[in-house]
């Protein structure tokens, strides 16, 4: 778990893969949940984080700081909770608002990493939707 942190911390999205069974192990754990196998090893999902693509299956309808919590599939099935953030700049084509990302929305990870305090350090993922983006699927 230490590892998965301090990997995210530098902005490397690592999940963890059971050498025995190949397992993807989600949330982090340095035990197999199918095998129950310690031979787990660290599998980082970018230096192309532009691949690590999944879909909003739930998402909250506050706002907070322009970033909306969603729970995220990703394609591989793993589900964690990031934030989906509007695009309002960059894109350059305008008119974006009104196409914010909903229930079903395809989406993208471009950031992560590891927001510290005095509760401990909470793992963050930043998505944003590729509605905008994709015609077809
Ligand atoms: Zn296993």
């Amino acid at each position: 778990m230490e590892r998965f942190l301090d990997a995210l911390s530098r902005g490397v999205f690592a999940v963890a893969r059971c050498r025995s069974c190949s397992l993807i192990i989600w949330p982090p754990n340095p035990l197999c949940r199918r095998c129950l196998s310690s031979d787990v090893e660290w599998v980082e999902m970018n230096p192309r984080m532009d691949e690590i693509k999944g879909k909003a299956i739930a998402v909250a309808d506050s706002h907070l700081r322009g970033a909306r919590f969603a729970l995220i599939e990703l394609e591989n099935g793993i589900r964690l909770l990031g934030r989906i953030i509007d695009e309002d700049d960059d894109g350059g084509s305008g008119g974006s608002d009104g196409s914010g990302a909903g229930v079903g929305s395809q989406v993208m990870m471009v950031g992560c990493g590891v927001d510290g305090g005095d509760d401990g350090s909470k793992p963050y993922y930043l998505f944003k939707s590729l509605s905008a983006y994709t015609s077809n699927t």
